[in-house]
């Protein structure tokens, strides 16, 4: 398992095939080097969050998922095409069995090619694994936390326990894991408590990064009646605290300010408002093995059984180009009060966010 990729046979390759797509880095067709891979290792999650899933999910049939080697083996050769950093995601990945075998096997290629590994979890299973994906090599992990009122955290993922994501981010830290935790802007749901959750993960050394709601797959509630333009966040934010404008990036699409008052960071990612595509270096692989070059569109192309049906990585290199060659310039998000459904029909847990 999680051997290194297999050779390439050379009967039957094109001289195309021979020229070496492994190593030619991503170009897309607007300039921008893709070097970012998220993957959404299951749909499956033991939470229901309001914005993200409907109460009733149907989840995909085991079968239909790409086996953890074979998502190695598609991972390794996206680092051979010069991805430098790899997040792991979901539906939650930590839900995914054996999904350690992979963090390790990909933690491993960490410093050849590979600058990082990292995760996006709902902390749930953290206090289980904070030790082992530190000893994995991960050392940044974005957990997920939309309130600090354990009733209300009930609420907006419908069968959460806010106190074992506590545990799991104390014992992160503990670890070693740096923790930023993501917010989604939920309007007269949790907007009110933000800046009390911004003095919390500041004063625990967190980062925080408030995210708009996406129009992503039927939730079973009207998502205009959840939507709050982080315009409208960052005004009423400023009556509390003083924001400076910072040039970090962590080579994802937020964009940072530092609170005066705490000293700490605070992102906002704006998808609706403020669109980052210009910027955007990442591609999406679902956990069937589909490949989206935009979060916002529905194209993607079909990896699983191309992988099901060669031994030779060169082939799956140049259908990788084929796909970056089709990256659009950006997404169509729009939340329409009049047009009720979703803009791009499936749910943020298959792409991972
Ligand atoms: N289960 C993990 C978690 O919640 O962190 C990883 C997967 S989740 C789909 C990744 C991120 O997407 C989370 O931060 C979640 O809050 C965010 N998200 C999910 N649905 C969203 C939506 N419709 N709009 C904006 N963000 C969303
Ligand atoms: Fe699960 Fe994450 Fe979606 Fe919540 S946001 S339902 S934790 S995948």
């Amino acid at each position: 398992m999680f051997g290194r990729p297999t050779e390439p046979a050379e009967e039957g390759v094109t001289p195309r095939e021979a020229q070496g797509y492994l190593g030619s880095p991503m170009i897309d067709p607007f300039q921008r080097k893709v070097n970012y891979l998220r993957v959404s290792v299951t749909d499956r999650c033991d939470f229901r969050c309001t914005y993200c899933m409907a109460e009733n999910m149907t989840f995909l049939p085991r079968k239909e998922l790409l086996s953890l080697d074979e998502m190695y083996r598609l991972c390794s050769v996206f680092i051979e095409k010069g991805v430098t950093k790899i997040r792991l995601t979901g539906g939650e990945p930590l839900v995914r069995r054996n999904i350690m075998d992979l963090v390790r096997a990909l933690g491993k290629r960490i410093g050849s090619g590979l600058e990082e590994v990292t995760l996006t979890t709902n902390g749930s299973q953290l206090s289980r694994f904070a030790e082992e994906l530190f000893d994995c090599g991960v050392r940044r992990v974005n957990v997920s936390l939309d309130t600090l009122d354990p009733v209300k955290f009930q609420q907006i993922t419908r069968s959460g326990v806010m106190e074992r994501v506590m545990e799991g981010i104390t014992k992160a830290q503990e670890a070693g894991l740096k923790i930023k935790l993501n917010v989604v802007a939920l309007k007269n749901v949790n907007d009110a408590e933000l800046p009390q959750m911004i003095r919390f993960a500041h004063q625990r050394g967190m980062d925080l990064t408030i995210i708009e709601t996406m129009p992503m797959g039927d939730v079973s509630e009207d998502r205009t009646n959840q939507y709050i333009p982080l315009s409208d966040v960052r005004r009423s934010l400023e009556q509390h605290f003083s924001l400076r404008e910072q040039n970090h990036t962590s080579g994802g699409p937020a964009r940072y300010v530092t609170v005066r008052e705490t000293g700490g960071r605070l992102g906002f990612i704006t998808p609706l408002t403020h669109n980052f595509c210009e910027s955007c270096n990442r591609i999406r692989l679902t956990c069937t093995g589909r490949l989206y070059m935009c979060l916002g569109q529905d194209d993607a192309a079909d990896f699983r059984e191309m992988l099901r049906s060669t031994a030779d990585d060169r082939i799956v290199a140049i259908a990788i180009d084929d796909a970056i060659r089709r990256k659009p310039k950006g997404h169509d998000f729009v939340i329409d009060r009049f047009q009720k459904r979703p803009a791009v029909a499936r749910h943020m847990s298959v792409t991972g966010g």
